[in-house]
C-alpha cells in the first residue's frame, strides 16, 4: 500500500476536505480534522497541517496538491536542516566516532574567535551525556565553564584562538572572515587527527557552503577534505559539535574576562548599545588605540562608540 504525506495550509486543507465532501468517513482518529475514504485511497487531515493519502490511489489523489504543500519533515529527501549538496552528513552520523568543530566569537565585538575541533568516539557518547554535554545555546556561562573543564581532560580536542590583534591586522589586509574561520577549521581539524588512531566522520558546523569554504582554503599546504560534512545546527546532530561548541564557547569566555580584568572593565558580549557604551568609555579613557587589543575593529560599534566618546568628551 503506498502512502503520500503532505503538509499544507488551512485554506488549502480546506479545500481538499471540500473535494471529498461526499466521501466523508465518521470516523475520525485523534488529532485529525476529517477523514474521507475513496475506493482507492483514505485521507486524513490533521490539525497540524499534515495530509495522508494511504492507498493504491494515494499517489494520484495527492499529485494535484503536491505544488501547494511544503515539503514535510523525516522521510523527505530534502531536509532543509543538513543542506542539499553533496557534503551533507550521513542519516547515521550520530553513532558515528567524529571529529566536530565549531567557532564562538565572530558576532562579538570584543574578544577574539576561537575554533575548536573535538573528537567524540562512539563508545564515550553515553559518558558525554553524562557530562552534560548537549547543544549549548540555551547554557549560561557558569555551566558552560563546568562541562568544559570535564570535557578538555575526557577527550581529544584542538583550540585555535584568534587575537583581535592578528584579526584586525588580517582583516585590513582584506581577508574576510568566512576565510578567516576556515583557515582556523581546518587546521584544528588538522591537530585533532594527529592526536587520534582513526574515525569515521569530520562535521563542521557550517558557516558557509562547502564550496566557499574550499575556496577560501585554496593554497593551503593541507586541506582537509576526506569525510568532511557540512551542517548547519551541527551541534544538534554530533555530540562531538556540540563539544567543539561548548570548548569554543569556555575558551571564550574566558579571554573576554581576561581582556576586561587587563582594562579595569567588564566587556560586554554581542554588538548592541552596551557594547557601544562600554568601548567609548575604553576610547576616552586610554584614546582610540586601546580597541586595536580587544575588539574588532571594522564591526560598526568602533564609529558609534567615537561618537559616543567624542560627543562626551564636548559635554
Ligand atoms: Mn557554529
Amino acid at each position: 500500500m503506498s502512502q503520500v504525506v503532505l503538509t499544507v495550509s488551512p485554506s488549502i486543507m480546506n479545500e481538499i476536505k471540500k473535494k471529498y465532501n461526499s466521501h466523508l468517513s465518521d470516523k475520525q482518529p485523534p488529532g485529525s480534522i476529517f477523514v474521507a475514504k475513496t475506493p482507492t485511497c483514505t485521507i486524513t487531515g490533521y490539525r497540524s497541517g499534515k495530509i495522508m493519502f494511504q492507498g493504491t490511489g494515494a499517489e494520484v489523489e495527492a499529485k494535484p496538491w503536491q505544488s501547494s504543500s511544503t515539503p514535510t519533515s523525516g522521510k523527505s529527501p530534502a531536509k532543509k536542516k543538513v543542506g542539499d549538496h553533496q557534503y551533507a552528513p550521513p542519516a547515521h552520523i550520530s553513532t558515528l566516532s567524529a571529529i566536530g568543530s565549531d567557532e564562538v566569537g565572530t558576532g562579538d565585538f570584543f574578544g577574539p574567535i576561537t575554533v575548536a575541533a573535538a573528537f567524540v568516539d562512539k563508545n564515550q557518547i553515553p559518558l558525554l551525556k553524562e557530562l552534560g554535554v548537549r547543544d549549548s545555546k540555551g547554557m549560561k556561562d557558569p555551566e558552560i565553564i563546568e562541562i568544559a573543564r570535564n570535557l578538555i581532560k575526557t577527550i581529544p580536542y584542538s583550540l585555535m584562538v584568534l587575537p583581535n590583534e592578528k584579526y584586525n591586522a588580517m582583516q585590513k589586509k582584506g581577508m574576510n572572515q568566512g576565510k578567516m574561520k576556515a583557515l582556523l577549521h581546518n587546521q584544528a581539524i588538522q591537530n585533532v587527527q594527529r592526536k587520534i588512531p582513526s574515525y569515521d566522520a569530520i562535521l563542521i558546523d557550517q558557516f558557509a557552503k562547502p564550496e566557499i569554504y574550499f575556496n577560501y582554503l585554496k593554497g593551503q599546504s593541507t586541506i582537509v577534505k576526506e569525510k568532511v560534512y557540512f551542517a548547519t545546527k551541527a551541534e544538534e546532530i554530533h555530540l562531538a559539535v556540540a563539544a567543539a561548541s561548548i570548548i569554543a564557547r569556555y575558551s571564550f569566555v574566558m579571554e573576554i574576562d581576561k581582556l576586561g580584568k587587563e582594562n579595569n572593565v567588564k566587556l560586554p558580549k554581542g554588538a548592541g548599545s552596551a557594547v557601544d557604551l562600554a568601548a567609548a568609555k575604553l576610547i576616552q579613557k586610554h584614546g582610540g588605540g586601546v580597541l586595536d587589543k580587544l575588539a574588532k575593529l571594522h564591526f560598526a560599534n568602533s564609529l558609534k562608540a567615537k561618537k559616543i566618546a567624542e560627543k562626551a568628551d564636548r559635554s
